[in-house]
């Protein structure tokens, strides 16, 4: 088996998604079966690839806000249940209980679940290491940039090194995947929206749960752009902060000015004051310069503080200064704050990828 991937491997919206195994939101029926067959699977996966990827169990909260949103959630709760999943409503108090750094006089309550949690990139190494083991060749840098099709069949496929001949094509480019099929006549419309997200410096341990809004698909699938939180602490300590949402035709992996700050804005407003207090913030300040060999953090945190004001890209452009003098605009600094948070801590900060719809 050959592999080609166009950039790094986990270098999609794979090696940059939340890292939930979900569950909660699961369709009824044969999805939510797979949706279960996959977490056993998820269970024993380290064992199976020889490698960690930093699995765990993770409670999942929906914070739910308006009454709407209310019934259909006591309704799947109980379908979880009965499917053998932990799962219960949580009154405020409740809530209040499971996450005391939430604002309590917000939400109606929330659905919890117990679902699973990885480290995606992790996974992907794990995979890639496992694969490699069992004989597989993996590419990384080798994009497909055409089909070979004879007698309507696709029998190679094209790259810049020449033509690889195949028995079988199975083309899983995500959101690229229209694009690339075209390549071979074929027509599959696939949709996507541009999705950021913002990464912390690690942090002590604030919360236990992965954090969602109820009407998180609907928000994001409906304007042009739009912002609904979704927050969980990594093993790392790190809080990672989904999503600001845009609707775009082509798939480009720059920062817009206004997707890090509203982030931040609605992190504050809408779920919580504590962790980014200014207080909180200025004692991690010193934590952030450290962990990420910068000068800055105390103008990055106090930037995208000010970003609650109406916010100029131009004017206030949010930069990371790094040790050896170099800057970065967030707005021109590039995706891979996961990857590069692993493999090169003081280089990027901001991560955004294409996200399939
Ligand atoms: C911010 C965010 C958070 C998310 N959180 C979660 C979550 O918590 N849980 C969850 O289950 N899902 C989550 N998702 C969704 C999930 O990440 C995606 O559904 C999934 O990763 C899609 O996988 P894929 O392999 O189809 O695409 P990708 O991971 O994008 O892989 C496609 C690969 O194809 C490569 N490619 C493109 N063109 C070519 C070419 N011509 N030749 C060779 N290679 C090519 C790309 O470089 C890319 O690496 C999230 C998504 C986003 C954006």
């Amino acid at each position: 088996m050959l592999l080609l991937e166009a950039g790094s491997l986990g270098g999609g919206a794979s090696g940059a998604c939340a890292g939930r195994a979900q569950i909660c939101e699961g369709p009824r029926g044969a999805h939510m079966d797979l949706v279960l067959a996959g977490l056993a699977r998820l269970e024993a996966l380290e064992a199976e690839l020889d490698a960690p990827f930093e699995w765990r169990r993770l409670g999942n909260l929906v914070l739910i806000e308006h009454e709407r949103h209310w019934q259909p959630w006591v309704e799947q709760i109980a379908y979880l249940q009965q499917r053998g999943v932990m799962a219960a409503m949580l009154d405020p108090a409740d809530l209040a209980a499971a996450e005391p750094l939430l604002r309590g006089d917000r939400f109606r309550g929330a659905a919890w679940c117990l679902e699973g949690h990885l480290n995606p990139l992790k996974l992907i190494r794990a995979y890639a290491v496992a694969a490699r083991r069992l004989g597989a060749r993996l590419r990384p840098h080798t994009p497909a940039t055409g089909f070979q099709v004879t007698g309507g069949r696709v029998t190679g496929v094209k790259t810049a090194a020449g033509l690889l001949s195949a028995g079988a094509v199975l083309v899983t480019a995500g959101a690229w995947t229209g694009d690339l099929l075209a390549a071979a006549g074929g027509h599959l419309p696939v949709q996507f929206t541009h999705a950021e997200a913002l990464i912390s410096e690690p942090l002590p341990p604030l919360l236990h749960h992965h954090i969602g809004l109820a009407d998180f698909y609907e928000t994001i699938h409906t304007a042009e752009r739009a912002v609904s939180i979704g927050v969980a602490q990594q093993m790392s300590g790190a809080l990672l902060v989904t999503e600001a949402v845009q609707r775009t035709r082509t798939i480009h992996r720059t920062n817009s000015g206004w997707g890090i700050p509203a982030l931040a804005r609605d992190l504050l407003t809408k779920i919580s004051s504590k962790p980014f207090d200014h207080e909180f913030i200025k004692e991690k300040i010193a934590l952030t310069n450290a962990a990420f060999n910068i000068e800055n953090g105390t103008e990055l945190v106090d930037q995208i503080s000010r970003s609650l004001l109406p916010y100029s890209a131009e004017k206030q452009p949010i930069y990371l200064l790094l040790k050896d003098g170099r800057k970065i605009t967030l707005e021109n600094s590039e995706n891979q704050i996961l990857s590069s948070y692993i493999n090169q801590p003081n280089t990027k900060y901001i991560l955004s990828f294409p996200r399939e719809i």
